[in-house]
């Protein structure tokens, strides 16, 4: 698959995602992180998006709680490359009724090569990273092109 360099932006759309055995540690780091997450652009799941602007008071672009459809719409922003990271709190004690979904969204997520954590201590480095707030360059798919070659070959 050929690749292009498109930057991420230095205003950044973060999702943020906590399984029901997380939601509380996602809500304490958000509330630890306040400052920083407030000036970026907030985007989450139902439950985990209400809970977070109730403890944090921060805005947050809620979606359809994650086994009601949320995690693939995030999954969808990503392809659209409206959410640029994606912090993840996902319980790897606990099975999932939206298992595949789950996956999907990471899945997404390394397609198109965006900054994931999926636990305190890697969101932690993410946020204390000096490109939170720079623009930060990435390769992804060159959809075009793969879309042209496709064409081609069928
Ligand atoms: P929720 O969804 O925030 O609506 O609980 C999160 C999840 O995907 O489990």
């Amino acid at each position: 698959m050929e690749q292009k360099l498109q930057s991420l932006p230095a205003h950044k759309n973060i999702a943020l995602v906590a399984h029901d055995g997380k939601k509380a540690a996602l809500q304490l780091w958000c509330e630890k992180h306040r400052d920083s997450l407030s000036q970026h652009t907030l985007y989450g799941t139902g439950t985990t998006g209400h809970l977070i602007e109730r403890s944090t008071g921060l805005k947050v672009v809620k979606l359809l709680s994650g086994p009601m459809g949320g995690d693939q719409q995030l999954g969808a922003k990503i392809a659209e490359h409206e959410v640029h990271m994606l912090i993840f709190f996902w319980d790897p004690l606990a099975s999932q009724p939206h298992d595949p979904d789950v996956k999907a969204l990471l899945r997404l997520a390394a397609v198109w090569n965006i900054p994931v954590a999926c636990n305190e201590v890697s969101a932690d480095m993410l946020l204390s990273s000096t490109l939170m707030n720079n623009e930060l360059e990435r390769t992804l798919p060159d959809y075009e092109k793969y879309l042209a070659t496709r064409q081609l070959d069928l």
